[in-house]
């Protein structure tokens, strides 16, 4: 017997996550490095949020049946088949304890989002990495990683940190390939921004098949302070979340700012086109000049210098002049990258100037 308690097997080799830093409170720093909306939020989910301020005093209702029914609206889909969650992370969590138990094997491919290996090592299970192909998920190497203990393949789509996709047909393909019993679960964190017209959000895969589902967050839509995530999926995994999540996982403003915002599909427009414009301008300012461009569909880029040196340096030299990025090496394994996101026209410029100035003197 020990002496005090001890967590679960697994949950002490967890690194924990690593945030993209903020500016110290009362700085004019401008803040590239969690992929937050360029353009804020909007204005219809602010003006929601602040009348949901005299209703505090009562419980939320709990199925988040205000913000299931604007999202079935908006999306076409069946509102009995949307669980929200207090950020997509919530409900990644949720899967993860769902589906997955000690001796367990769930798959990313190796420049995945961070937080897998977490929800997966929290889970009692173990995380399988697998090659990329030029930063890119590999169907090929995902299907070959699968073993009878497979119980889930995590996929974002686009991509964080390197902001690469796979488009309808690959994800297809992956699906195919797997058994009956394994779910896919794409994570379209980055849809609102990806502009490949052979790109597919899950939608259409979930309608067909019992084993795959959709996560969508509004945090990178102009709502990361509020916390709102939502899954898509067939009747019997949606039946599995809804029994464990948190019976008020929502609260009242979130519910209010996320219907407003998910009706709001002038300004997601909006955002959508800013963001491609400076991606592009960003991504053709940069390329050559000793760094590579990562060509990305999200609202960040990623940029790989000559070495690891070389990224520190430009992460310090950004950040003295008040432009936060985010390094991806200690999370992510890219010491010689950073991952720089979307913001202000008036951001991107001093990014870019101060990158290429950079670069001339070294
Ligand atoms: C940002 C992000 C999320 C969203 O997390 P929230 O908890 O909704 O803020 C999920 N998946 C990926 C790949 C992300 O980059």
């Amino acid at each position: 017997m020990s002496d005090k308690p001890i967590p679960q097997p697994g949950i002490l080799d967890i690194a924990a996550y690593v945030p993209g830093k903020s500016g110290l409170p009362g700085s004019n720093a401008v803040k590239l490095s969690s992929n937050e909306s360029p353009l804020g939020a909007s204005p219809k989910a602010i003006e929601a949020f602040t009348a949901a301020a005299t209703k505090l005093d009562i419980y939320p209702e709990g199925s988040s049946k205000i913000l299931r029914t604007a999202l079935g609206e908006v999306h076409g889909i069946n509102p009995d088949l949307i669980v929200c969650g207090n950020g997509s992370d919530d409900l990644l969590h949720l899967l993860a304890q769902c589906y997955l138990g000690d001796g367990d094997e769930a798959i990313m491919s190796r420049y995945g989002f961070s937080v897998y290996p977490i929800i997966t090592k929290a889970a009692g299970a173990d995380i399988v990495m697998v090659d990329e192909d030029d930063y890119t998920a590999d169907v090929d190497a995902l299907l070959a990683a699968v073993r009878p203990k497979t119980k889930i393949v995590w996929l974002a789509n686009p991509n964080n940190p390197t902001g690469t996709y796979l488009p309808d047909r690959e994800i297809r393909r992956l699906h195919a390939g797997l058994r009956p019993d394994i779910l896919l679960v794409i994570d379209n964190a980055y849809a609102e921004y990806v502009t490949a017209p052979d790109f597919a959000v899950g939608t259409d895969l979930v309608k067909s098949a019992q084993n795959v589902v959709m996560v969508r967050t509004f945090s990178k839509m102009g709502l990361a302070a509020v916390r709102i995530g939502w899954i898509f999926g067939p009747a019997r995994v949606i039946d599995a979340i809804n029994r464990v999540r948190g019976p008020f996982n929502v609260n009242l403003p979130a519910q209010m700012a996320g219907a407003a915002a998910t009706r709001d599909t002038e300004f997601t427009a909006k955002l959508k086109a800013h963001n491609a414009q400076w991606r592009d301008w960003i991504t053709a300012e940069l390329s050559g000049n000793h760094m590579h461009v990562v060509p990305s569909q999200a609202n960040f880029v990623m940029v790989l210098f000559p070495d690891a040196e070389h990224a520190g340096l430009a992460f310090d030299t950004l950040l003295e002049r008040g432009l936060i990025v985010r390094e991806i090496g200690g999370s992510y394994g890219i010491p010689h990258g950073l991952r720089i996101s979307i913001g202000s026209e008036q951001a991107m410029r001093g990014v870019v100037g101060i990158l290429k100035a950079l670069v001339q003197i070294a």
